[in-house]
């Protein structure tokens, strides 16, 4: 396609919007076409039509016409080909507001990637295609009570209308959908419509996500609020006075209350004819958060939109014009809700706002708490980033004085924190003669007082599966993915070895692959495993797991929770599924099963996910009226971020891990991001990254700490070689530019995918 020898360029050509004052001879734009295949396509434009990106547009394509959405304008350029010219606009208005337009425009710019396909997420493909559209119905309208004279001429001469134009004037705003008049009555409302007696009309229905299946939720009346959690209120309540708000990190321990302050601060907002917009890190993993937002607005449940990736392209599509049209006025969603086109946004909320999930891990790569920020200074409204353990990068933040820090450090109604206490697992298995434990005698003896006293317990394990591995105890051999350099894990439900990257399954073999020896064992050990063992051990309790596998079923995380609650499951085992935001007042036991397992991963954020992990989970414990206990196993119960978790001290945790990464330079000191190779064939793709480290090595930028071209730690996935170079600097433009810069003057080899990934939470 000839579009494409100049396309590179169109990227950097300048955006002709931001030159307002300037007269361009001519325009260019950019448009996606509607359709499943995502065809991309330049046209010129007309004189005197006001394109901009996010308009709607017709446009020719071969010998027909098509619609398409406008990605992007440039100035048009010399060109040894003319362009054909689109034919018209379909809505004078783009469908993106101008602050999201500058939102996107910044991601473009601070992540390094093209206007196009931030455009793409801003607008989701089930607003931009043309294929969807408002449901409508037909409905009967009476605009004024029909005359009695009228009616009482009626009741003899045509009984089936008088009968009709009964039903409509009784009806609520005397309007009554055709469809509920009964099969045959269409012959008769045309005759009433010809002869001035009713109007015929169609009213869009919506297509309501909640429709059906879904629990009655509640309404929830406001608590009183404790001394702590007023000052919060009234703090974030202040800083929407101000025309340019600062953001606030509100800092609060688990069980500290925050949810009702979010709830409270909302109110106000919805109060002042203002909108709000709800952040979480995942909506099927935060059912207890979503439905207390449900609940609290659940007399104006019109008014609320929950944003989620089981909706139909019908129900996002009316989702979204809902909230467009300012119906919906509080909008609760994960990452990519951040583009919600609220009118009039008074507050945004970023619930966890530590969690990893906020960033997108495809492009484009944004960090949705971020641009969340971002777009609050855009709006001029307020945003609170809420968490019990907030990231380094926010903490930064406050300490600077960008952010404003707003502290909750009591449980309510003067619950005390669990207690936290370490077991260590060296001296757990020089007891048990070197074999391994699952389960300390320390952690099972207190999971058996639970059990008589009828309490409930939660264990937790950030593994799957049945075990880790399955490997030769004479060759040392043990069973891999064939195209990732990740051991397969052994799932005993589905009797199966998978692989936990690409998803690859395999047979479980009978005897060593390599040496044919039949005594191939498993090592290590999962959720799964911990589960059978439980059964054994305690046989008298319910049990019941929350994982991957164990979720599959469409509501299985809702009905397990409700069950949790309901005290019909005495103990849950599950991953960090179960980490988020659970609240169970009965509660009383938390056992953290290897809390090594995160510490020991090539990421310089091992020391604060595994601190963040620890608190989070232990959070889970003593939220009624017990209190709570949380035993934590462990190989290495000196490291800091345990032993911080265990004192529930965030600021200490913070201080020293702040000096690790202002003396490595590391953020939140710097800005980290990675360029990664990947091909099939691995010489190819580290000899294309050492060339691209040649090219950014020549001319870089000062404050630019380029890194050496290493194999990823995750060496292959997928069947692709992995290499990666890693960048800081303490600017973040200066080094997503030189990047860009030497990527757009670099042809790559077909089989190689270069990944720019700026601020990157993930390394491997
Ligand atoms: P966090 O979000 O900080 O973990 P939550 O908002 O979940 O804390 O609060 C924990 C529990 O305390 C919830 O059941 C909540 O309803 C209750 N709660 C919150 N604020 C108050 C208050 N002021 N008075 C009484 N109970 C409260
Ligand atoms: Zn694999």
């Amino acid at each position: 396609m000839v579009f494409s020898t100049w396309s590179d360029h169109f990227a950097n050509c300048i955006l002709a919007r931001r030159h307002p004052g300037v007269r361009l001879a001519a325009v260019n734009v950019r448009v996606l076409i509607d359709g499943s295949s995502e065809l991309v396509f330049d046209y010129a434009v007309p004189a005197g039509l006001d394109v901009r990106p996010g308009c709607r547009v017709r446009v020719p394509l071969r010998r027909k016409s098509a619609t398409g959405t406008v990605l992007a304008i440039a100035a048009a350029e010399q060109m040894d080909f003319a362009l054909r010219e689109l034919e018209s606009l379909i809505d004078p208005e783009p469908l993106i507001t101008p602050v999201l337009l500058r939102t996107g425009e910044w991601i473009a710019d601070y992540y390094g990637c093209g206007i196009e396909t931030v455009i793409r997420s801003l607008l989701p493909e089930s607003v931009r295609s043309e294929e969807n559209s408002a449901k409508t119905r037909r409905i009967a309208v009476l605009d004024v009570p029909p005359d009695p004279a009228v009616l009482e001429k009626l009741v003899r001469r045509a009984p089936r209308q008088h009968a009709i134009l009964s039903l409509i004037a009784n009806a609520p705003g005397m309007r009554l959908p055709v469809a509920d008049l009964g099969e045959g009555s269409a012959a008769a409302l045309k005759g009433m419509e010809k002869a001035g007696l009713l109007r015929l009309d169609a009213e869009d229905v919506r297509r309501d996500p909640e429709a059906d299946g879904v629990e009655e939720v509640l309404e929830s009346q406001a608590l009183a609020l404790n001394p702590d959690q007023q000052r919060a209120l009234d703090a974030i309540l202040a800083s929407m006075q101000s025309p340019a708000p600062k953001p606030i990190l509100l800092l609060g321990v688990t069980g500290s209350g925050k949810t009702e302050v979010y709830l409270q601060a909302a109110r106000h907002v919805l109060d002042l004819g203002k909108t709000v917009l709800v952040l979480v890190p995942e909506i099927s993993l935060t059912p207890q958060t979503v439905r207390r937002f449900k609940a609290r607005f659940a007399v104006q449940r019109e008014q609320v939109a929950v944003l989620h990736s089981n909706l139909s392209q019908g129900e996002r599509f009316d989702e979204w014009h809902r909230i467009r049209k300012g119906v919906a006025r509080i909008v609760i969603g994960a990452r990519s809700a951040v583009f919600a086109p609220l009118p009039d946004l008074g507050l945004m909320l970023v619930d966890e706002e530590h969690e990893n999930t906020y960033k997108q891990e495809n492009v484009p790569r944004y960090h949705g708490r971020d641009v969340a920020v971002l777009r609050a200074a855009f709006e001029g409204c307020a945003i609170v980033l809420g968490s019990a353990t907030p990231s380094l990068e926010s903490w930064h933040n406050t300490q600077t004085g960008k952010y404003t820090l707003l502290r909750l450090d009591q449980r309510v109604d003067a619950q005390s924190m669990p207690l936290v206490r370490t077991v260590d697992m060296r001296l757990e298995a020089a007891k048990h003669k070197g074999a391994v434990a699952i389960l300390s005698d320390k952690l099972r003896t207190a999971l058996e007082q639970r059990l008589e006293k009828g309490e409930q317990s939660i264990l937790f394990l950030n593994r799957r599966g049945f075990a880790r591995s399955l490997q030769c105890p004479q060759c040392g051999h043990v069973c891999q993915c064939p195209h990732c350099s990740v051991a397969l894990t052994y799932h005993r439900t589905d009797e199966r070895l998978i692989c936990h990257v690409c998803g690859h399954q395999a047979i479980v073999p009978r005897k060593c692959p390599e040496c044919k020896d039949p005594a191939i064992i498993l090592q290590g050990y999962g959720t799964q495993k911990v589960e059978e063992l439980l059964a054994r051990v305690l046989p008298q309790a319910k049990i019941a797991r929350i994982d991957a596998d164990a979720m599959r079923r469409k509501h299985m995380l809702r009905d397990t929770l409700n069950a949790f609650k309901a005290h019909k499951i005495d103990i849950l085992i599950g991953t960090q599924m179960i980490a988020k935001g659970l609240h169970f007042p009965n509660v009383t036991l938390v056992g953290i099963l290897n809390a090594d397992l995160s510490l020991h991963v090539p990421d310089f954020r091992a020391g604060e996910r595994t601190f963040q992990l620890i608190t989070q989970v232990a959070g889970r414990a003593g939220r009624g009226d017990v209190e709570g206990e949380v035993i934590v196993q462990t190989f290495t119960p000196h490291s800091p971020s345990i032993q911080y978790a265990r004192k529930h001290d965030y600021d200490g945790f913070a201080e020293q891990e702040m000096e690790f990464r202002r003396l490595f330079c590391f953020p939140p000191y710097a800005h980290c991001a990675v360029l990664t190779s990947r091909s099939n064939h691995e010489r190819r793709a580290e000899f294309t990254l050492q060339t691209l480290h040649l090219r950014l090595l020549e001319d870089l930028p000062p404050g630019i700490m380029l890194g050496e071209v290493l194999p990823s730690p995750l060496v292959r996935a997928h069947g692709q070689h992995r290499f990666q170079i890693i960048l800081r600097c303490h600017r973040a433009r200066p080094l997503t530019r030189h990047v860009q810069a030497v990527l757009a003057r670099t042809s790559l080899p077909e089989d190689v995918t270069v990944v720019f990934d700026m601020d990157a939470l993930s390394f491997s």
